[in-house]
């Protein structure tokens, strides 16, 4: 039995009976087992799931119905709610935290017979891309574990390139999705703000995140969509895709489709090799029929400043609720006042949600929100607008998904400024709502390279299908696990 297969083609093999859900099950646990020491992919492991597989094997034995999944072991990341399990995103404060209700991601999955195999290591709150600020240690590159896997869904992607699972569910706030899956080389996906319900996610900033697949091809991302997409009267601010199907016609191709690639993001903060890579790209495209030009979007240059003063806002107002009252630990309130008590709470914190909670309790604050939160709606607004006027001269936007290539774990860590700066090309998607994903494309010395696509708002299934055809240009050497 063969680990390295997609998600579709695993449904294939137990519809054919080629192996059963129990068997599969096994071996990712043995995977999970072998290698997870090292990666440190997860945070925890589901500890029925092998009762689950032989519960759905005996279904099928019955010949009775079972849900489109068929058992496939999918993570998730420590953030989203799954009822009776531990929730901690990756946070001292959460450490014991189990979450009394289900997200509607996992309610949807689980209705059609997926196994959630485990929780996934992210940045603590989600806030980082290299997985180094979970309070519960770092992951690593599968590729080279000296490097970091991205992040802030480090562990989703690490646990989907190592074959510790089929797929993994993400959120990406400024990039969290995507920039992991560059780095680990799976295809990563953010969808259209609305497309996915959001109830059950422990926010950050709500107003800009979505929750994303993580797969190993196109067609198992838009398989997943398919699922998990669709208006939750639990989440208001979901839109009706009116049942949509990503995955047929995945095949359309990109003839004659036209696509920007926007100048700002390949300029001097990108690694050449970044660069290279995103040309070659560019010929692909064109080879399958696309017409490419260079676009100009100038309020690119505002987007990571905005993101920030946005995020640490929305996330000061999100995380007021760990204070030790309402979650958190439960310590006695004798010999404190209410400050102090409050104080002592928010020091379980870890040094880049501080950091966060600190901007955040400021640049919205009286005497500063014109200068700073105010501002920062301007610039969200003008780039929306910048890029839907983009959206109608070209069908399909094209960047690197990150501009820089891996880094080894350490090496950037103490400089917060410069990790902020490698959310240039992921943030813009999230402060205008759009589509976007990473695709594996490229390795240089032995790390990957992805490429990003966005599209309209709402057009989600022509990005997929770009996606795909890209896809089928590329041939990675097999990683060495
Ligand atoms: N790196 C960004 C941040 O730290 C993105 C995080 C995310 O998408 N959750 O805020």
């Amino acid at each position: 039995m063969n680990l390295a297969i997609s998600g579709l083609k695993y449904i294939e093999e137990i519809k054919n009976g080629n192996y059963t859900i129990e068997e599969f099950v096994s071996k990712t646990l043995e995977q999970i087992q072998k290698l997870d020491g090292k990666l440190h992919a997860f945070l925890s492991l589901n500890d029925k799931a092998i009762d689950q597989a032989k519960k759905l094997d005996k279904k099928i034995q019955k010949n009775e119905k079972i849900g489109a999944c068929f058992g496939m072991p999918i993570s998730i990341k420590d953030n989203i709610c799954v009822k009776g399990t531990k929730t901690t995103c990756a946070s001292k404060m959460l450490e014991d935290f189990v979450a009394p209700y289900e997200a509607t991601v996992i309610s949807k999955l689980k209705s059609e017979d997926a196994i959630i195999i485990g929780k996934t290591n992210m940045d603590e709150f989600a806030m980082g891309l290299t997985t180094e600020f979970s309070a519960f240690g770092p992951s690593r590159n599968p590729w080279n574990h000296d490097y970091v896997p991205g992040g802030s869904s480090g562990g989703s992607a690490v646990a989907v390139r190592a074959l510790e699972c089929v797929a993994s569910l993400g959120s990406d706030t400024g990039g969290s999705v995507r920039n992991p899956a560059s780095f680990c080389s799976v295809v990563g996906y953010k969808p259209t703000y609305g497309l996915v319900s959001r109830y059950g996610l422990i926010s950050y900033a709500n107003s800009i995140e979505q929750i994303g697949p993580l797969t190993r091809t196109v067609e198992d991302l838009a398989f997943i969509l398919n699922i998990i997409s669709g208006i939750d009267d639990k989440d208001n601010t979901t839109v009706d895709n009116k049942n949509e199907d990503y995955l047929s016609e995945i095949d359309a191709g990109v003839e004659g489709k036209k696509i920007g690639i926007i100048k700002e993001m390949i300029g001097d903060g990108a690694d050449k090799e970044v660069v290279s890579a995103t040309n070659n790209a560019v010929k692909k495209f064109e080879n399958l029929g696309a017409k490419c030009e260079e676009i100009s979007l100038d309020m690119v240059d505002y987007s990571v400043a905005a993101y920030y003063t946005i995020s640490a806002t929305e996330a000061g107002s999100n995380l007021a609720r760990y204070d030790n009252l309402r979650y958190g630990f439960d310590f006695p309130l004798e010999g404190f006042e209410f400050n102090s008590y409050i104080s002592k709470a928010r020091k379980n914190f870890g040094p880049e949600v501080t950091r966060r909670l600190i901007v955040g309790g400021f640049v919205p604050s009286a005497g500063f929100a014109g200068k700073y939160f105010l501002k920062a709606l301007k610039v969200k607004s003008k780039l929306t607008a910048e890029v839907n006027e983009a959206f109608k001269k070209v069908d399909l936007l094209l960047a690197p998904t990150v501009p820089i290539c891996p880094f080894k774990l350490g090496e950037k860590i103490d400089d917060p400024i410069a990790l902020f700066l490698i959310d240039f090309n992921t943030v813009t998607a999230n402060l205008t709502g759009k589509p976007a994903i990473s695709i594996p494309f490229e390795l240089s010395d032995g790390l990957p390279i992805g490429i990003q696509l966005l599209a309209k708002s709402m057009h989600d299934k022509a990005l997929l299908q770009a996606a795909y055809a890209l896809q089928n240009t590329v041939h990675l050497p097999e990683i060495q696990l």
